[in-house]
């Protein structure tokens, strides 16, 4: 193998920053003495080796980085090394990227941005935020002041407020350790975006400074504050950029070899004068980035007047809500789920609606977005899991027979981004002597898309302990048979929307299919939202197991259920 030349190592050994060359083979060209310093390596006989034979330690995260970057991938990994001495552990921020070049360097280029010590005291900076060096929230509030003052003609400027969705989940699952490396990545990312970004045709009369006078400060734990020096940016303009701020932070992150997907929200302004003031402005930019939230993951919106009260609607129910789950306004409703092969009432489906005072009972559509939104779902969803099993248990003890064979509940994904308290739950339910197994947790196919790391760690917890998993809306998502291959799945629920159009050729041959897809994977199917007897009558042809739907039973109350299904196990054994 060639050496490189010679400028090249002398080039390397000036930077003052960890760097190293690796060639298409992921076999070192060349690194400097910070990287070797990083890894413990020597330099020695470094040229042609792979890194993980000279730092096996590290070497599953390089080699899976540096492969990442050889596809094309612009990859960046957060990890944990080996305690120093003083027994605090080390964190590295790495990232590499492909580079094509005619000459002995044509490989990749990997470098380490940062080397931390958990537990260290970073040092002191007045007005920045110490993990990431960015401007903080004192900065940042005065700065979209300083763009408020009035001036003649007025200039607006946009003003981001970005949020990065379920972070706690990477914090809970990874520690605070490899949060912060994570953070700290999309912080640089937004920085350097921001900094490179084209800007528009020069507009005389402003100088360099204040063109390029663009703010990117951390405001809160996960939450950045980006405000635009462009002169007089439109909405379009704005929006573009908002959409390329999702884009910088929706590129993966490595963490360890495992790659996580992170997704932002964002709210957005561009001033105008009716922002008197930067609490104006936030007020704005809180509400926009609200309605964002609401849309679920990965959007932007811009603030506009109406959100405002469709933001404050939202807040006011939120309010009931959480009185709701204090003065206990939930219930849960049951619908049965009935074998197809001896018409029998297995299980059921556990189905929250909330009874409010005024209005009578409310469906979940109604409530269950700003639920899951706000995170209130987490100990609603822990009271749902308390509260079907309480009812099992009464019916268990008026009947003095279980009438069921299982209880299906549903869970939302936010639900796992916090799993302490849901496991918490389940435990307590096992030490009441409730059999975990006969527990089925369904959760949505694009529940678990929307976050497949996080959601396959906690649903092998759940494995673990023995409840038993369905996948609902089966077939509505993009990944049907990714969630089969990564999850042992014992059910999967057909979705409505298929059931009910059975009726048609192409809707038979999808029911057929999935049917078929669920068999290679061992997994029971119900098909949900079963209205007539020649919809059931298909299911059976085609070796459909369970059904669920209007033509059985519609969801009801617990009293109502018990009788429901009590009737239904004598009528069964008469005909026996
Ligand atoms: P899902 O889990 O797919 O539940 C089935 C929904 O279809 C239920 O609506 C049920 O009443 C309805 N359904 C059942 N059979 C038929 C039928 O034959 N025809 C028609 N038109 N509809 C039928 P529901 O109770 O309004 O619940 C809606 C969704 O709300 C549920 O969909 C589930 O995703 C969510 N949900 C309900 N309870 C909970 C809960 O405790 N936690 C969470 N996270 N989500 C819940
Ligand atoms: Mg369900
Ligand atoms: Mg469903």
């Amino acid at each position: 193998m060639k050496a490189p030349p010679e400028w090249l190592s002398s080039f390397l050994a000036d930077l003052p920053s960890a760097v190293a060359l690796f060639d298409r083979g992921l076999r070192y060209i060349a690194a400097n003495g910070p990287w070797l310093d990083v890894f413990g390596i020597d330099g020695a006989a470094l040229r042609g080796r792979h890194h993980h034979d000279l730092d096996p330690r590290s070497g599953p995260v390089i080699a899976e980085l540096l492969r990442r970057a050889l596809d094309g991938e612009i990859v960046e990994a957060c990890e944990i090394g080996e305690p120093d001495p003083a027994n605090r552990s080390r964190r590295f921020v790495l990232s590499a990227r492909r580079r094509r070049a005619t000459d002995t360097a044509d490989g990749i280029i990997a470098a380490v941005h940062e080397v931390a010590l958990e537990g260290a005291v970073p040092g002191l900076r007045e007005v920045s935020d110490q993990l990431t060096g960015l401007a903080g929230r004192h900065r940042f509030m005065a700065h979209v002041r300083s763009v408020l003052v009035p001036r003649d003609p007025w200039r607006p400027t946009a003003v981001f407020l970005l949020d990065i969705d379920n972070f706690k989940g990477v914090n809970d699952l990874y520690g605070a350790g490899i949060g912060d490396g994570v953070l700290k990545i999309i912080a640089n990312r937004l920085l350097a975006g921001t900094r490179s970004r084209p800007l528009p045709a020069d507009q005389p009369g402003r100088s360099a400074a204040e063109r390029s006078a663009d703010m990117v400060a951390r405001l809160g734990a996960d939450e950045f504050g980006i405000a635009l020096g462009n002169p007089a940016p439109t909405l379009a303009d704005a929006e573009a950029f908002a959409r390329r701020l999702l884009q910088l932070v929706a590129n993966p992150v490595m963490i360890g070899t495992e790659c996580i997907r992170l997704s932002a929200s964002i709210g957005y302004i561009v001033t105008s004068p009716t922002h008197r003031n930067e609490d104006d402005a936030l007020r704005d930019l809180d509400v926009a980035l609200q309605e964002a939230k609401a849309r679920g993951p990965n959007n932007a919106k811009a603030w506009e007047p109406s959100l405002t009260s469709t933001v404050g609607r939202r807040l006011a129910l939120l309010d009931q809500l959480r009185r709701a789950l204090d003065e206990r306004e939930f219930v849960l409703h049951y619908q049965p789920i009935l074998r197809l092969s001896d018409g029998k009432v297995v299980g059921a489906e556990a189905l929250l609606r909330w009874n409010h005072p005024s209005d009578g009972l409310v469906p979940p559509a109604a409530f269950l977005p700003v639920l899951e939104e706000s995170g209130l779902i987490v100990p609603v969803g822990c009271w749902v899991i308390r509260e079907a099993i309480r009812q099992m248990q009464v019916w268990q003890m008026l009947y003095g027979r279980d009438i069921l064979e299982w209880i299906s509940i549903n869970a939302s994904a936010r639900q796992f981004n916090d799993p302490s308290l849901l496991m918490a739950t389940l435990n307590g339910v096992k030490d009441s002597g409730f059999p975990l197994d006969r527990i089925k947790i369904e959760i949505t196919e694009s529940a678990v898309m929307r976050n497949p790391e996080i959601t396959r760690q906690v649903l092998s917890e759940l494995q673990d302990i023995g409840i038993r998993l369905a996948i609902d809306d089966f077939g509505t998502g993009y990944s049907a048979l990714g969630v089969l291959r990564h999850y042992a799945v014992d059910t999967i629920k057909i979705d409505r929307g298929f059931t009910n159009r059975l009726d048609t050729s192409d809707g038979k041959e999808l029911v057929l299919a999935l049917l078929k897809i669920a068999r290679i994977y061992g997994a029971d199917v119900v098909a949900e939202g079963v209205e007539t007897v020649a919809q059931a009558e298909t299911l059976r042809a085609a070796g459909c197991g369970y059904v669920q739907g209007y033509l059985y039973a519609k969801p009801m109350d617990g009293s109502f259920f018990g009788a429901y299904a009590l009737t239904h196990l004598v009528e069964n054994s008469a005909a026996e």
